[in-house]
């Protein structure tokens, strides 16, 4: 296990049954509150920008932000939101995914994203990986070829990962754990 990952294990926060019973919520915030080990993350996310020759940083809501921000700016590199429905303006591309129960959206604002963009996609966490799968298929909609994606936090045990490997997306993830 490496530096970051190793500082993540001993540092975070898990809370049982939050924000519902049964889920063990790994809360991202005790750990930007310790700078160095949000530094030693962004790091992390730097080499894999220089590794892959990102062009672009897609960020998804809300926790993504943080570090696709920082790492975005780190690098200078343009910074995409997705954001769930109804939050950004002008012409949007949408893309409806299930959740366990009902549905959400993810949205893009359209023709930000261009084919030749050598994409990373970031998030704090991935758990079943219905938000990012709906994310890359948004993407998708524009022809992206080219996307990696990294995660401060896996839970393998939920299988979101295979998921995307199934997409043909490389998956960088710092700390695995079981959710
Ligand atoms: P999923 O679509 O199931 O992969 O869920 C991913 C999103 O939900 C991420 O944006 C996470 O921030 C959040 N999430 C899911 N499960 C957890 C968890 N156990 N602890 C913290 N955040 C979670």
């Amino acid at each position: 296990m490496g530096k970051a990952a190793l500082a993540i294990r001993k540092n975070i926060a898990v809370i049982k049954d939050f924000p519902i019973k049964g889920i063990s919520f790994q809360d991202i915030f005790s750990i930007t509150r310790k700078p160095e080990i949000f530094k030693l993350i962004i790091q992390e996310i730097i080499k894999v920008i220089k590794k892959h020759k990102i062009t672009t940083i897609v960020g998804i809501e809300s926790r993504g932000f943080l570090f696709g921000a920082v790492a975005a700016y780190k690098a200078d590199l343009p910074l995409i939101p997705i954001r769930k429905s109804g939050k950004l303006p002008g012409k949007i591309t949408k893309v409806k995914y299930k959740l366990e129960y009902g549905h959400d959206i993810v949205e893009i604002q359209s023709s930000v994203v261009k084919k030749s963009d050598n994409i990373l996609l970031v998030d704090d966490l991935i758990a079943t990986g219905g938000t990012a799968l709906a994310s890359v298929k948004l993407l998708r909609k524009f022809n992206s070829k080219q996307i990696n994606s990294f995660f401060v936090i896996d839970l393998e045990n939920l299988k979101g990962s295979d998921k995307l490997k199934n997409q043909g997306i490389k998956i960088h993830s710092l700390y695995k754990t079981d959710g």
